[in-house]
């Protein structure tokens, strides 16, 4: 396994009473590789002195069992096990709001390491990304078919049970309140504001180009299909008025 930095990489696997790991060197090393080959990587991480100042100034720290310093030393030392068992649930409880980043006297950015293993996970289907991102099914194909993450008609008690008590404070009659915004193309609860299609169809060759399509099949491949058949109609809606406008011209 290669490094700028040299191989620290943990030499014994599994429980030491056991001779069976629970999970195969090669598979945790394929993980910790994946993590390690991003062009992020280096940027991210060029050394820790496991001063615990990420840790100290670290949000989600405070309210969850979780350390950005655990986690970078995971990184550092190759840990492979920890680093595996650190993407089953601590990894989720980051709020990415980066104030590691601009504490750390090494310059590193837990919170981009965070995420560097967060998609690392996603790519590996993991139990743990299946369930953090399974109640976002309803925003990403919100996203897909309309552009816009969120709309109106979407907050609601039954929308967001997370929120817990304070959904209902945005008990508000939303479609009424929409009409009194002075935009024609606003005055819908269906969708924040409008995206028009060419926009629609650029985006879904991003998603396809960056892999953002092809890690959520492994994570939802009925939601992936779902949205296929959106993206094929939006696509043939766009060929349509590309057809109509060369007829017009002629
Ligand atoms: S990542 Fe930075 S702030 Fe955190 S323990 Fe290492 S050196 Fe200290
Ligand atoms: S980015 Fe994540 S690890 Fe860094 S301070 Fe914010 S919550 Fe903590």
């Amino acid at each position: 396994m290669s490094h700028a930095h040299g191989s620290r990489v943990q030499e014994f696997i599994g429980d030491p009473v056991s001779e069976a790991p629970p999970v195969a060197r090669e598979k945790l090393e394929e993980i910790f590789q994946d993590i390690q080959s991003d062009l992020r990587f280096d940027h991210e991480l060029t050394g820790c002195l496991n001063c615990g100042i990420c840790t100290a100034t670290c949000p989600s720290a405070h309210y969850y069992d979780y350390s950005p310093r655990e986690i970078v030393q995971l990184l550092w030392t190759e840990n492979l096990e920890g680093i595996y068992d650190a993407m089953q649930e601590k990894i989720w409880a980051c709020a990415q709001c980066y104030t590691c980043a601009a504490r750390c006297p090494f310059g590193n950015s837990p919170g981009g390491l965070v995420m560097l293993m967060r998609e690392v996970a996603i790519k590996h289907g993991m139990e743990s990304a299946r369930n953090v991102l399974r109640p976002f099914s309803r925003v990403m194909l919100k996203l897909i078919s309309t552009g816009n993450q969120l709309s109106p008609d979407m907050i609601s008690k039954d929308g967001f049970p997370d929120w817990g008590p304070n959904i209902s404070k945005v008990d508000a009659p939303l479609a009424t309140l929409r009409k009194a915004i002075p935009v024609p193309t606003l005055h819908t609860t269906k969708t924040a504001w409008e995206v028009n299609l060419k926009t629609s169809v650029e985006l879904y060759t991003i998603w396809e180009e960056t892999g953002v399509l092809e890690s959520l099949k492994t994570i939802d491949a009925n939601l992936y299909d779902v949205i296929g058949d959106i993206m094929d109609e939006k696509r043939d809606d766009w060929q349509d008025f590309l057809d109509d406008q060369e007829e017009e011209d002629d």
